[in-house]
């Protein structure tokens, strides 16, 4: 039977975006650098989520991947070294409506920017911070970074680096008020999708580190888990991040964890020689700091200068 013109048209409801509405300016990253990937997943889960352009603020300081809002149609901010994390913590203390995406590099996050990061996690306050590790600072020249590993040759330590690298998922663990702690990779679209989808949908702040390739200045770091996949360990749990089964089953080593076991996610995060990817840790039941922030804000004019007067004659002699 031949089906009608209106059987198989499908009709879109009226404001559905696409993903080219997403599109900001030319990615001008090098051929090849994980953050094309990472862009691409933020665009599909935005068009997936129907996050209206104008309701989402791509905030970033320094690094390769700080470009990140340029490249996105949405609002953006594009900030001082270090300086994501306050900033996107100030948006949302003003404008709880927005969905905030944070795109932060190993050495604008873990360096400059690290009494940022720590009071960001004990804020908790509901954003998405994307780590974008890749070992380097890649945008100065291949400088070390506090997570190169040791005897890595940059242009700062042309004979190797002296100390031990900064695990940034272990010390997210550490610190106050940490609410939702994932990883992945850049190689594994599926899985960067799903790892980011979940960061999105979680309530409070969520911190994903995702290992992400630099081919201009450490085309070889990650070699040894992208060609050994037993390497790379997929997390598994019923409160963890569920990717489809046909992606499950390419790999060849998974673990269950129980994402609120922080016992579990500090070992799995030390690991030597592997990768573990997926929730590390979650706990749905921090406190979030907008919940707090948010008072308020719905009063007009009148009724601000009326509180200010009220809270200023309580101090009156
Ligand atoms: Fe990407 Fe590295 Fe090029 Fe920066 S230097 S854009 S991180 S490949």
């Amino acid at each position: 039977m031949i089906k009608k013109e209106a059987d198989w048209i499908q009709e879109l409801p009226p404001n559905q975006y696409t993903i080219e509405d997403y599109d900001g300016g030319e990615a001008r990253w090098c051929p090849g650098c994980g953050d094309f990937a990472v862009l691409s997943a933020v665009k599909r889960i935005c068009r997936d989520n129907q996050i209206p352009p104008e309701k989402m603020v791509a905030v970033s300081g320094i690094g390769c991947s700080s470009r990140f809002p340029h490249y996105m149609n949405t609002y953006g901010f594009h900030g001082l070294h270090g300086r994501a994390l306050p900033v996107a913590c100030g948006i949302k203390a003003r404008r709880p409506d927005l969905d905030i995406w944070v795109a932060t590099g190993d050495g604008d996050c873990c360096s400059i920017g690290a009494g940022h990061w720590i009071h960001a996690i004990r804020y908790n306050m509901n954003i998405t911070v994307m780590l974008f590790d890749n070992n380097v600072y890649g945008l100065t020249k291949n400088q070390s970074s506090p997570t190169s590993p040791q005897g890595l040759v940059t242009s700062t330590h042309p004979s190797g680096t002296w100390l031990p690298p900064l695990n940034p998922t272990l010390a997210t663990l550490g610190f106050t008020n940490v609410s939702f702690v994932a990883q992945t990779v850049d190689w594994n679209p599926p899985h960067l999708y799903a790892t980011l989808n979940a960061a999105y949908q979680h309530k409070g702040l969520s911190f994903v580190r995702i290992m992400q390739r630099c081919p201009t200045f450490t085309p070889n770091l990650f070699d040894p888990i992208i060609n050994d996949p037993t390497r790379l360990i997929l997390l598994t749990h019923e409160n963890g991040i569920e990717v489809e089964p046909a992606v499950e089953k390419k790999f060849k080593n998974k673990v269950v964890h129980d994402p609120s076991d922080m016992t579990g996610a500090r070992d799995l995060s030390t690991l030597e020689g592997k990768l573990a990817i997926g929730l590390l840790f979650h706990d749905p039941n921090t406190v979030i700091y907008d919940e707090f922030t948010n008072h308020g804000l719905d009063m007009d004019a009148g009724d601000k200068l009326k509180a200010v007067r009220e809270e200023i004659a309580r101090f009156a002699i």
